[in-house]
C-alpha cells in the first residue's frame, strides 16, 4: 500500500528488505537483533553505528550526546521539566497544536510554566511571530514544537536570539531538512516517523546542560544523567528499534543525505499543495501558506460531506492513513521521509480524477 500515515508509518523498501534479511540474522552472532545481549559486541556496533551516522548526518556538536530511551516523545513533555526546571523556576512553553499543549500541561504538573506564545486563537492554522528579543532572559527554557502533526503547521526558520535554552520536540519532521543544532539545547524525537519504529525515543542534549543544570535525586530512569553516563544502557534498550534506525540512516546517506532528502521533501511537498491550490477550491489546504508543514499535508475538501467518499476511495485505491487526526477530521497526507515522488503522483492522479468525477 501506499502509506500516507501519520505515525507509525511506512519504512522505504530496502530499508524494511534489508531488515528481514540481516536483522534475523545478524553477522556472525548466529541470532536476529531481537534475541542478543545489549552488551554484546553485535550491539555495541549497531548502537555505534546509529550515533555516528545521526551526528554526521545532522551534524551534530561534540558537545551533543545521544541518547536512545523509552517512553516515546509523550515521557520527553514530563523529562525535560523533571530534568531543568528546577524550584524558583519558570519554563516558557509555545503552544501550537495538540502536542505542544500535551507538553505544557506535563510541564505544569512538575512545576512552573507560562505560554509565552500561542496559536490557539486562529485553530493552530498558524505560527505566532516570536521577537527573539522578548522573550524572558531568565526562563529555565523556552519549549517549541518544530512540526505540528495534527495541524500541519511547520516552523520554517526559528527565532533568532532567544537567549534561554531552546528544547524543540521534532517528533514528526526530524531528518527532513536540516538543523543548526547549536541554536538547541535538547532536541527530541519518537522514532516512529522518520527515525524508524515505535519503541525508541531519541534525545540530543547538551552535556553541559545536563551536568551543570539538572535537578538532583530524580529517579534514575527519569534522570538525563543517569542515560548519559551509561551510554544509553542502564537498562535494557529497544535494540531492535535503535537496528531499524541503523538501516534507515544508512540509506539515507546512500540517498545523498539530507541535501537530497530535503530536496525530495520540498518536491514532495510542492506538488501536493499545487494540486491543493490549483482545484479550484476543490480541496482547500487548512494551514496558513507560509507556515506550511512539508511533513503532514492537511486539507478538507469544499464539500466536507464528501470527505467519507474521498476517504474511502482512496482506501481502495491502495492509499491508506489519509485521514485527518480524529480531533480535528478532514484529510491528511503524511510525507516523511520513506514516502517517495512515485507514491505522491500516483496519489495526485487519484486526487485529480475524484474531483473531476465530483
Ligand atoms: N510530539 C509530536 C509532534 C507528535 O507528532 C507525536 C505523535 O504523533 C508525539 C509528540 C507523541 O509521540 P509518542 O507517541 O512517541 O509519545
Amino acid at each position: 500500500a501506499d502509506n500516507f500515515g501519520a505515525g507509525p508509518t511506512g519504512l522505504p523498501l530496502p530499508v524494511l528488505q534489508r531488515v528481514l534479511d540481516e536483522g534475523l540474522s545478524y553477522g556472525d552472532s548466529g541470532m536476529s537483533v531481537m534475541e542478543m545481549s545489549h552488551r554484546s559486541r553485535w550491539y555495541d556496533e549497531i548502537q555505534a553505528s546509529a550515533e555516528t551516522r545521526l551526528r554526521r548526518l545532522l551534524n551534530l556538536p561534540e558537545e551533543f550526546s545521544v541518547l536512545f530511551l523509552q517512553g516515546g516523545a509523550s515521557l520527553q513533555f514530563a523529562m525535560i521539566p523533571m530534568n531543568f526546571l528546577g524550584a524558583g523556576q519558570t519554563a516558557g512553553y509555545v503552544t501550537t497544536g495538540s502536542f505542544a499543549k500535551k507538553a505544557y500541561s506535563e510541564a505544569k504538573k512538575v512545576g512552573s510554566v507560562r505560554i509565552i506564545a500561542s496559536s490557539e486563537d486562529s485553530g493552530f492554522r498558524t505560527l505566532p511571530a516570536i521577537e527573539g528579543s522578548q522573550v524572558p532572559q531568565d526562563l529555565a527554557y523556552v519549549h517549541f514544537t518544530s512540526n505540528n502533526t495534527i495541524y500541519g503547521t511547520q516552523w520554517q526558520t526559528w527565532p533568532t536570539d532567544v537567549v534561554p535554552p531552546v528544547v524543540a520536540d521534532m517528533s514528526s519532521d526530524i531528518l527532513s531538512r536540516p538543523i543548526d543544532a547549536n541554536r538547541f539545547h535538547l532536541i527530541y524525537a519518537g522514532a516512529q516517523k522518520n527515525l524508524g519504529i515505535a519503541g525508541l525515543t531519541v534525545v540530543l542534549v547538551n552535556q553541559s546542560w545536563v551536568h551543570d543544570k539538572s535537578v538532583a535525586g530524580l529517579p534514575s530512569m527519569l534522570s538525563y544523567q543517569t542515560h548519559l553516563d551509561n551510554d544509553s544502557r542502564y537498562n535494557t534498550p529497544p535494540a531492535f528499534a535503535v537496528y531499524v534506525l541503523s538501516v534507515l540512516l544508512e540509506w539515507i546517506e546512500e540517498q545523498g543525505g539530507l541535501p537530497a532528502i530535503t530536496a525530495r521533501n520540498e518536491e514532495k511537498a510542492r506538488l501536493l499543495y499545487g494540486v491543493l491550490d490549483n482545484s479550484d477550491g476543490f480541496y482547500q489546504g487548512v494551514a496558513e501558506a507560509n507556515v506550511r508543514s512539508k511533513m503532514n499535508v492537511t486539507f478538507r475538501l469544499q464539500n466536507q460531506d464528501l470527505e467519507p467518499e474521498f476517504l474511502s476511495a482512496a482506501k481502495a485505491a491502495g492509499f491508506v492513513g489519509l485521514g485527518g487526526h480524529r480531533s480535528v477530521g478532514g484529510c491528511r497526507v503524511s510525507l516523511y521521509n520513506a514516502v517517495d515522488l512515485a507514491q505522491v503522483e500516483r496519489l495526485l492522479t487519484f486526487m485529480q480524477t475524484f474531483r473531476s468525477k465530483h
